[in-house]
Formats: structure tokens, C-alpha cells, sequence
């Protein structure tokens, strides 16, 4: 572990890389905007550690944002990618990893009514080809969000509803404001937004508007405003929406095969019409997926009327390293206790040691997500975007910076959750909560 915060290599990477590339990078929070300095290039990654250009060993929390959740470049994944190598790296035709990787998704997930499932390269396109499916089997055009969701950056979904404009006196109904540049106004206007845990909200948003909403797209726990947690009110609203004619779409790119083999669907019984995967199902390599009931995934082209379509879609590389990672999570579901037990006390010890320091800290965690906010607020108790955007974004990124002299690398933002891998073990923990301690004294 290296306590140096010079690394001339990653420097002049990142120099090189702007002239090049906008921004350096090739997604916007890794080039950390929101916490200062500039970004560690990575050279490689192996268990909990990776080593930045400069040979620099850090403790990752990131699991690139997701997908290693056994750890990296874990033997088995790396030895299924390395075998299908060997047979060539893609076919635009059928191959039999795609079968095989799909009857696994539908062995683990049939419970939350999946009996078909459509391969494709990201989390993005899951969401944008799951809410065309919800728009052409419903005949509708609206869908219907929740502020502080990410969904993946397609058109429709890089929405939510600006303060002035979210009137939550009327039932949270939002004239939906485009949260980027180049995204129509008037395509923006098919999304409605709505506070996520205010259960009255959707049922008066859904009660004015629900016979034009094909489709309802929510986090099942949300990791992209920092972890918030549904409560249970919250989840049977979304289960109401269904009296609308409304499909009701679990996002779990995020959560999907890490809050349990089954999903937080599964964890929390919640019973989607449609269900969207990335990050773990591709062990690592560039997958995502959708799926659900077969009366509604036939409607799928060239089942269907709803066309989508991807040239590397179902890659043998791709599906054997989602068939090797879904395979040992499978062979071994003692692994999610041992992350559960990781998190849990990663949050006590973060607890005790920002108590100590006199710093606020609100801390919310489940199976291997965690968000330590820093704010007043009681732990466990920020459940809504607005509550989660009262944290103090400047003593994170002094947190955040001062883990990271000590070679621990956090999210670079306040509004992400980490990842606890299989990988880390208590000498990991250890090593957390000894620089937490630091990190901590030094912010005071
Ligand atoms: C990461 C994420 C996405 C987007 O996936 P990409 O593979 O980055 O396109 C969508 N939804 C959720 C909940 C995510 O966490």
C-alpha cells in the first residue's frame, strides 16, 4: 500500500488522453469532476487491489462500478473468456453460449416471472429496448421515472424534473426538464418524473396520467443517487401501477445478481413485468440484457412487431465470462452472506470512526452496496434524492481525496454506491477502517 499522491505516469496519461479524447475520458465521472485531482490510469486489476500506471497498488471500491463481484481477474472468468478466445471472437450468427447464458438468467429469475431474455451490449440499451417493448405493446407514449434514477444515457431517460418545475404539492407530477444538452424538450415531455419513495406521489401521478404511461422504469434499490432503500409502501405503489395498464420495468443493472442470485426483485419480492441486467451478467465484459414473460418478450423482433437489433449482440467472449461469473455465484451463494457481513461491518466501523472524529455521517448499506452520506441525518434514514442531495459534497471529495492518499479508491462522488467484492477480506477491512480513522481526523 502506497501512501505517495504523486503519479507523473496517470498525469501524463490524462494530459495526452484531452487532446484526444473529450474530457480525457470515456465516462464522465471517471474523470473526477466532483471530488478534484485527476484520474489514476489503471494498468491492471487482480482480487480487491488495482495498480495504476505509476505501480501504485489501491484498494478498490469500485469493482468497475459493478460488474467484479468476485474480484478481478478472477481464474475462472479470466479461464472461460481465454477458452472462447481460442474459437474466435465473433460470428453475427447464433452460438450456444447465448443459449446457455439465457437459460441461466431464466433458471435464476423465473420467479420473478422471466421466460425469455434478449441480449445486448450495455446497461443503456437494456433500458432504451425494454421501454420500446413497454411503448409497442402498450400503444402509449408517456413513461414515467423517478428524480435521482439513472437508467443509462439514452434520449428519454437523461430526465428529471428540475426543482421549479417538480410540483410535489400536486402529486410530484413533473413537467420533465432534459438533464442534457441535445436531448429534445419535446421528446423530454414523454418522461414524467416522480420522487422516489413518496408511494402518493406515483398513485396520484399514475390516477392523472396512468392511461398514457406505457411504462413505469424504477431502481429496485437505488445505487445512482448514493444507495436509498424502497420502503415497503413505496414498493406496493409501484405494484398499483399495473391497475393502469402500465408495465412496471425493475432496472437491476446495478443490482442484478448482487443484492442476491435472484436480484433485489428477488430480495425484496418485487414482481416486474420486465426486468433489465448489465454489469455482472457480463462478468466484466460489455453486456446487458432484458426480459421477462414470454406473452410480453415475444413482441421482440423477429418474434414482433418492436424491432432492435445489435451486431456483437451475444459475443462468445461476453457470454462465457457472464456464464463463468453467474455460474460461481451459483456454486457458491455462501458468497453473498460473506459480502453481507463485509458491508455491514465496513458500515460500523465507518460509524464509530466518523463518531469519533465529530464528523456527520448518515450511513446506508444492503448486501454489497454501501453510501456513507455526510450529513446529520440518523443512519439508515435517507430515502429520497432530496434528502440524499442535503450531504456535504465538499467534505466527501476532503474524505474522499485523503482514502485515496492512503490508497483506498472510493466512488469519486457522493452520489454513488461502492462495491464490496468477494475479494476483500479482513485485511481489506482493516485497512478501510485504519484510513477511514485518518481520513476522518483529518477533516475535523
Ligand atoms: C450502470 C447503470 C445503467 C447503465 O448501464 P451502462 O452499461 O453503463 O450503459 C443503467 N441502469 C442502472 C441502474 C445502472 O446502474
Amino acid at each position: 500500500m502506497t501512501t505517495s499522491s504523486s503519479q507523473p505516469i496517470s498525469e501524463a496519461l490524462f494530459a495526452r488522453a484531452r487532446q484526444v479524447t473529450p474530457g480525457g475520458v470515456n465516462s464522465p465521472v471517471r474523470a473526477f469532476g466532483s471530488v478534484g485531482g485527476h484520474p489514476h490510469f489503471i494498468a491492471s486489476a487482480d482480487g480487491a487491489y488495482l495498480t495504476n500506471a505509476d505501480g501504485q497498488r489501491l484498494l478498490d471500491y469500485i469493482g468497475s462500478w459493478g460488474p467484479m463481484i468476485l474480484g478481478h481477474n478472477h481464474p475462472g472468468v479470466r479461464e472461460a473468456v481465454a477458452e472462447a478466445l481460442q474459437g474466435g471472437t465473433s460470428f453475427g450468427a447464433p452460438n450456444e453460449r447465448e443459449v446457455l447464458l439465457a437459460e441461466k438468467v431464466v433458471e435464476l429469475t423465473r420467479e420473478q416471472g422471466v421466460e425469455r431474455v434478449r441480449f445486448v451490449n450495455s446497461g443503456t440499451e437494456a433500458t432504451m429496448s425494454a421501454l420500446r417493448l413497454a411503448r409497442g405493446v402498450t400503444g402509449r407514449s408517456h413513461i414515467v421515472k423517478f428524480r435521482g434514477n439513472y437508467h443509462g444515457h439514452a434520449d428519454g431517460l437523461l430526465v428529471e424534473a428540475g426543482s421549479g418545475l417538480l410540483t410535489t404539492a400536486e402529486g410530484g407530477l413533473g413537467e420533465a426538464a432534459p438533464s442534457s444538452a441535445g436531448v429534445p424538450q419535446e421528446y423530454a415531455a414523454l418522461t414524467l418524473v416522480s420522487e422516489y419513495n413518496d408511494p402518493a406521489a406515483l398513485d396520484t401521478l399514475m390516477q392523472q396520467r396512468g392511461h398514457d404511461i406505457a411504462a413505469v422504469i424504477f431502481e429496485p434499490v437505488v445505487g445512482n443517487s448514493g444507495v436509498l432503500i424502497p420502503t415497503p409502501e413505496f414498493l406496493a405503489a409501484l405494484h398499483r401501477v399495473r391497475d393502469h395498464g402500465a408495465l412496471l420495468i425493475a432496472d437491476e443493472v446495478m443490482t442484478g445478481f448482487r443484492l442476491s442470485l435472484q436480484g433485489a426483485c428477488g430480495r425484496l419480492g418485487i414482481q416486474p413485468d420486465l426486468i433489465t441486467w448489465g454489469k455482472i451478467i457480463g462478468g466484466g465484459l460489455p453486456v446487458g440484457a432484458y426480459g421477462g414473460r414470454a406473452e410480453v418478450m415475444e413482441n421482440v423482433s423477429p418474434s414482433g412487431p418492436v424491432y432492435q437489433a445489435g451486431t456483437l449482440s451475444g459475443n462468445p467472449l461476453a457470454m462465457a465470462a457472464g456464464l463463468a461469473t453467474l455460474g460461481e455465484l451459483q456454486a457458491k451463494p455462501e458468497l453473498y452472506e460473506q459480502l453481507e457481513r463485509y458491508t455491514a461491518a465496513l458500515a460500523d466501523g465507518l460509524k464509530a470512526a466518523a463518531q469519533e472524529a465529530g464528523v456527520p455521517l448518515s450511513v446506508n448499506h444492503i448486501g454489497s452496496m454501501l453510501t456513507a452520506f455526510h450529513q446529520e441525518a440518523p443512519h439508515g434514514s435517507v430515502q429520497t434524492y432530496q434528502q440524499a442531495a442535503r450531504s456535504d459534497t465538499a467534505a466527501f471529495a476532503g474524505w474522499f481525496r485523503a482514502m485515496l492518499r492512503q490508497g483506498v479508491y472510493w466512488a469519486p462522488s457522493q452520489f454513488e454506491s461502492i462495491f464490496v467484492s468477494a475479494a476483500h477480506g479482513d485485511a481489506e477491512l482493516n485497512l478501510t477502517l485504519d484510513a477511514a480513522r485518518r481520513a476522518y481526523a483529518e477533516l475535523k
